[in-house]
């Protein structure tokens, strides 16, 4: 069908190169030098000065259905992960009912699947209802139509040992993947922001960067002991970084991921005590931000990844003790990587493709993702204007809920299009009308 035909033209790949990008039948059919391919019977999309990445893959959304879709739809949010050129997302477990059987992953997947703005990949729970104490049904969801392959109890920590090792060799039977959500129970207890003495003079209980730290040390030494895969979940400290980057010295099959949010934001905004800012782990010190940086430059962090959290405003918008944890993430995750990482010269777009795509796709076992933009290749592909900046206006976004916490904010970079298995998502920076079933 013609009006299924692409031409993309001479947008600039990772590489540097420009090239044309002719998309039929969901795949990339050619990708040749600008100016090569010829645009009979395909529509065009000039592209001259746009960057072409992969379609960006995020390890770590909360879609929040079922349960509460009055902050997210599975729907709303895969809108928001196109909008942030985004073409898969792992939906967190952490819902109502909890994603721990085959039946509430089966769901989550197959409302992806209608929605058809991008692919959702269930994480399924590692413990029963999330109360780390039984251990959910691994098997079957690995089975299930949803094909999970990483497990996770994020919001809360698997913080018994036996149980963690447990995971970790039940998994190893399938290649699957456990993300920990690292967060020594006991050390953080009604914690608020990052202990420091800044969380003294606000009067607000310190969540200590060693109660992430001892967690992950913990779980790269169980890893190491079971010979399994671990991934580490929004690092978020220094010493997280030199734990991981030690593992990895040893050979430990270990990942980890870092959220935009941590790349750029500071401890020093709970000063203003808008809850806008409160989110678990805590927003750290600059010394961590530069940690994490570096990380992520030298490929001791692997990927970022949004832990897109959104919350009603009833949430969010009261004292800073009462409301909930989280932030979006989805539509600035992007803009936020090209401010903090391509603007400083810690990566170039290969980075960018790789800690946003690549590696991600590879962690979570996303098949027909995270691939180069090359002849033959499912044309997944982002298309960004990284000349342009763009204010943050929260309800002008995507997703249903508004609690960003760059709003006002000038960030650089407009996603001015998303193909998604070779169909437009989001065309002249908007969610295309098409639907993905009417293609
Ligand atoms: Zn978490």
């Amino acid at each position: 069908m013609n009006e299924s035909k692409y031409l993309i033209k001479g947008a600039t790949l990772p590489s540097g190169e420009s090239a044309d990008i002719a998309i039929a039948d969901g795949t990339f059919i050619e990708v040749g030098k600008a100016g090569s391919l010829d645009a009979a019977g395909s529509t065009v999309i000039e592209a001259t000065g746009l960057q072409a990445l992969p379609g960006l893959v995020d390890l770590h959304t909360h879609l929040r259905e079922p349960g509460r879709e009055d902050a997210e739809t599975v729907y709303t949010g895969s809108q928001a992960a196109a909008k942030g050129g985004f073409t898969a997302v792992h939906a967190m477990a952490n819902t109502d009912p909890v994603a721990d059987t085959a039946g509430v992953v089966e769901q989550v997947w197959r409302l992806g699947r209608e929605a058809g703005w991008c692919e959702v990949r269930p994480v399924g729970a590692v413990t029963r209802g999330l109360e780390g104490e039984h251990m959910a049904e691994l098997g079957a969801m690995a089975e299930s139509a949803a094909g999970v392959t990483m497990f996770s109890d994020d919001g809360k920590c698997v913080s018994d040992a036996v149980l963690m090792r447990r995971a970790l060799e039940y998994v190893k039977a399938f290649g699957g993947v456990i993300a920990q959500h690292a967060q020594e129970p006991r050390l953080t207890e009604n914690a608020q922001m990052n202990e420091s003495p800044l969380s003294g003079q606000l009067g607000l209980t310190g969540w200590p960067a060693v109660a992430e730290e001892a967690i992950i040390a913990r779980d790269v030494l169980l890893t190491q002991h079971v010979n399994s895969r671990l991934h580490v979940c929004h690092v978020s400290t220094a010493g997280s970084v030199e734990v991981v980057r030690w593992a990895k010295s040893k050979g430990i099959n270990v990942t980890a991921e870092v959220t935009p949010h941590h790349l750029l934001l500071t401890d020093e905004l709970a000063a203003t005590y808008n809850p806008v800012y409160k989110v678990n782990p805590p927003l750290r010190s600059r010394e961590d931000v530069e940690a994490l940086r570096a990380g992520l430059a030298d490929g001791t962090i692997d990927a970022i990844a949004t832990d897109h959290a959104p919350h009603p405003t009833e949430d969010k918008e009261c004292e800073w003790d009462a409301a909930a944890f989280g932030m979006l993430g989805l539509e600035t995750a992007l803009s936020v990587a090209i401010h903090t990482m391509i603007e400083t010269g810690l990566l170039d777009w290969q980075g960018v493709a790789d800690r946003m795509s690549h590696a991600p796709a590879n962690i979570g076992r996303v098949y027909g993702q995270g691939q180069p933009i090359a002849t033959g290749n499912a044309a997944n592909l982002t298309l960004v204007d990284a000349a342009t900046k763009w204010t943050v206006v929260p309800r002008d976004l995507a997703s249903m809920s508004t609690n960003t916490p760059y709003k006002a904010m000038e960030l650089p970079g407009t996603i001015q299009a998303t193909f998604y298995q070779g169909v437009p998502t989001v065309l002249d920076a908007q969610l295309a009308q098409q639907k993905r079933s009417e293609a």
